[in-house]
């Protein structure tokens, strides 16, 4: 069922940016631009696949007024990459799997994650408690 968003829960974006080793140049290229030209922060290089990303990447991350600035410049600076513009509500799950939006080429993100990381974060009081009374 539809229900109304409101925007303004977005504290900001990242932007993905998706590299081979075969295109690893183009992407050290915008990486040197866009600092210069936007006020973001760089995210280190990925080398290998983190979290829900699949492949090599860096992460750009930018304020709500800097996205209308951006967004455009990758739209047609991107020379052939696949990038992953996500906004922050604080749902990362949501983030990714649904309020993306993607230049180029979409990749099969690896979604399953962010259930793992739920299942990590869950307080695991009852199983201690458990292993205490096996103990005494
Ligand atoms: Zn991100």
């Amino acid at each position: 069922m539809w229900r109304n968003n409101d925007s303004a829960k977005i504290r900001g974006y990242h932007a993905h940016i998706y590299y081979k080793r075969s295109t690893r140049s183009v992407a050290e290229h915008l990486r040197r631009l866009i600092p210069r030209r936007f006020k973001v922060e760089l995210g280190r290089w990925r080398e290998e696949p983190v979290g829900p990303h699949p492949q090599s990447m860096y992460q750009v991350k930018f304020g709500v007024r800097e996205f209308s600035r951006i967004v455009p410049w990758l739209m047609l600076n991107r020379d052939g990459l696949s990038i992953l513009v996500h906004p922050e509500t604080g749902d990362d799950y949501q983030d990714h799997a649904f309020n993306a939006l993607w230049l180029g080429d979409k990749l099969k993100l690896r979604l399953e994650i962010f259930g793992r990381l739920r299942a990590r974060r869950r307080p695991s009081g009852r199983k201690d408690a458990r292993k205490h009374r096996d103990r005494s």
